[in-house]
C-alpha cells in the first residue's frame, strides 16, 4: 500500500528540503516501509546516474540537430505556429534580421 504522507523523497535525497521538511521525513522513515523502499530506490537511481560516464557532444552537434529539425516539416510547422525561430547553432539571431 502506498504511503499517504506524500513526502518528496527525491528532494529529501537531494538535500533540497527545508530543515523542518527534512526532519519530518527523518521522523517518518523508521515508521514506514513504503517510504524506506522508495528512498532506497531513489538513492539507487541517483547512484546509477552518478556512475555514468560524462559525455561531451561533438563540436557540430547543435548544427546537426538544427539541420535535422529544419528538414522536418512537422517541426517547421510547429515553429511557425509557435512563432519561435528555428535555432541556429544555439546562437540567437538579433531581432529584425
Ligand atoms: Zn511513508
Amino acid at each position: 500500500m502506498a504511503c499517504p504522507m506524500e513526502l518528496d523523497l527525491v528532494a529529501f535525497a537531494k538535500g533540497e528540503l527545508t530543515p523542518s521538511e527534512q526532519e519530518k521525513v527523518r521522523q517518518h522513515l523508521p515508521t514506514c516501509v513504503d517510504c524506506q523502499e522508495e528512498l532506497d530506490a531513489v538513492e539507487e537511481l541517483f547512484g546509477g546516474i552518478a556512475a555514468l560516464p560524462s559525455v561531451r557532444p561533438s563540436a557540430d552537434f547543435a548544427a546537426r540537430v538544427t539541420r535535422a529539425l529544419s528538414a522536418d516539416p512537422e517541426y517547421a510547422k510547429l515553429a511557425r505556429e509557435t512563432r519561435r525561430p528555428i535555432p541556429h547553432g544555439g546562437k540567437r539571431r538579433p531581432r529584425g534580421v
